[in-house]
């Protein structure tokens, strides 16, 4: 069944627009030329029952085309969206818009700006049998060629404020909004909890893609849900924690799902008395080293802050996208070989009995850390990234990416996995 699916009350002017098998918007007339528009989500049986009578035809709604739903929405006021069509710009420059800053370009894209713009790009590229890219900020991707199909680029904006017991709150906000600003909005409101991921660059919407984490705190310790379109559907549906499958830079959207959704909105539970996580990293010594006695929370999110401003390399100054990539896992039979052969290996035991390797560390012994290659390279600082001096094709940075892979098992005997996501084109 193809989502949104459009429904009027016999005998009313009540329309009914069903986004997926729990999401209905539903109009209902106010006077002669006012909507009332309510959102339902089905987050219980009995409204979940209700909205498959209505997908079915089993009550009083009636099937309506698109078409009739649009005139019929018309005759008041309050229906300008459904007539709203976003912009489909050509060429578009990746160079301007990965961090990584290799010139490549779409055939088209489309910023989109609400859930109807998701659909619309949706259907087109449908229509047009062209393949689709969704991106964010662009930080977590390397282009290996031009990308022949269309991108739609997340810009979905807000921030709401669900429900709020004094203490702990749920809020729910836009995929579009860039993930550091909306850190730094929620400490400026004593909303805490992320504040050990800030100044991670990219979208909301992506953060519960890899599940972004950084000194000791990942995204999904505050996450509560998120609402995706499926992209052949058109259905909105809800995950909550579990279907989101989380692991290490990790989730059910980097495997069995891979592909298959637009991330629209994500929900989050914070918390204004959150614990202090000063443990990871750094932190405590900058702390002191700025002789913070007794930290905030927006103190704990500048040293981080600081931190990372020392150790990584800025991408408006240098391409990359961050840890090219993932520290591998070891069970502990194949971490006793590598330790014994190499017994300072970094290592982090892991609770269930397996070890996490430091790829740095790896790389670093490998000999790579500092290395140059024509117009790309590995940073001298953090040998986990990859930089673009200017002008490298992700072809060239891959193929970097590739010999690195490979020198490290043959040294060490480890597979090393991208964290940056290769997009073919
Ligand atoms: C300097 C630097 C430091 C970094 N540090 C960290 C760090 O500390 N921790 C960490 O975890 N990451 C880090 N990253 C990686 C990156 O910032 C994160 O992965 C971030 O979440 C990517 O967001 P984005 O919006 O840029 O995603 P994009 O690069 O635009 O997209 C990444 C992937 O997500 C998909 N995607 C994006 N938006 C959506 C959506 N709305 N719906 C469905 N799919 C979508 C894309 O198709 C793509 O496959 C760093 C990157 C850089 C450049």
């Amino acid at each position: 069944m193809k989502f949104p699916c459009f429904r009027k009350l016999a005998g009313a002017d009540t329309l009914y627009a069903i986004e997926g098998p729990r999401h209905v918007m539903e109009w209902q007339p106010m006077g002669d030329s006012k909507w009332l528009i309510h959102k339902h989500y089905a987050s219980d049986y009995p409204r979940y029952q209700w909205i498959q009578e209505l997908l079915h035809e089993e009550g009083e709604a009636k099937a309506i085309s698109q078409e009739e739903w649009q005139v019929s929405l018309a005759r008041r006021t309050g229906s300008e969206d459904a007539e709203n069509i976003p912009q489909v710009l050509s060429d578009w420059s990746f160079k301007a818009n990965t961090t990584f800053g290799v010139d490549a370009t779409a055939k088209r894209a489309v910023e989109v700006e609400s859930d109807a713009d998701v659909r619309w790009v949706l259907e087109q590229t449908r229509e047009a049998e062209l393949p689709l890219l969704v991106l964010g900020g662009g930080s977590n991707v390397l282009l290996h060629n031009n990308w022949n199909g269309l991108v739609l680029k997340m810009a979905m904006k807000g921030v709401q404020v669900l429900s709020d017991d004094g203490r702990e709150l749920d809020v729910v906000v836009g995929a579009g909004e860039g993930w550091h600003e909306w850190v730094m909005h929620a400490l400026d409101e004593g909303w805490n909890g992320l504040e050990n991921l800030a100044l991670i660059p990219g979208s909301v919407g992506a953060s519960p893609m890899q599940n972004i984490g950084a000194y000791g705190v990942e995204v999904k310790d505050r996450f509560l849900w998120l609402e995706a379109i499926h992209q052949e559907t058109g259905a909105l549906e809800r995950f909550d924690f579990a279907r989101c499958e989380f692991g290490y830079r990790d989730s059910i959207f980097k495997q069995a799902e891979r592909d298959q959704w637009v991330i629209v909105r994500v929900a989050f539970r914070l918390d204004r008395e959150a614990p202090l996580q000063t443990e990871y990293g750094a932190i405590q010594q900058e702390l002191q080293a700025c002789n913070v006695e007794s930290p905030s929370h927006r103190d704990v999110a500048e040293a981080v802050m600081r931190i990372r401003t020392s150790k990584l390399p800025d991408p408006s100054v240098l391409g990359n996208a961050g840890s090219f990539f993932k520290n591998p896992i070891l069970d502990s039979v194949l971490f006793d070989r590598v330790k014994q052969h190499h017994p300072h290996v970094v290592h982090y035991p892991l609770e269930d009995g397996r070890f996490k390797l430091a790829a740095g560390w790896l790389i670093d012994q490998a000999g790579w850390k500092g290395h140059r290659r024509n117009r790309c390279g590995v940073h001298d600082r953090q040998a986990l990234v990859l930089v673009n001096y200017g002008g490298a094709t992700g072809q060239e940075i891959w193929s970097l990416a590739q010999d690195i892979i490979a020198d490290v098992q043959t040294k060490f005997g480890v597979q090393l996995e991208p964290e940056v996501n290769q997009i073919q084109g």
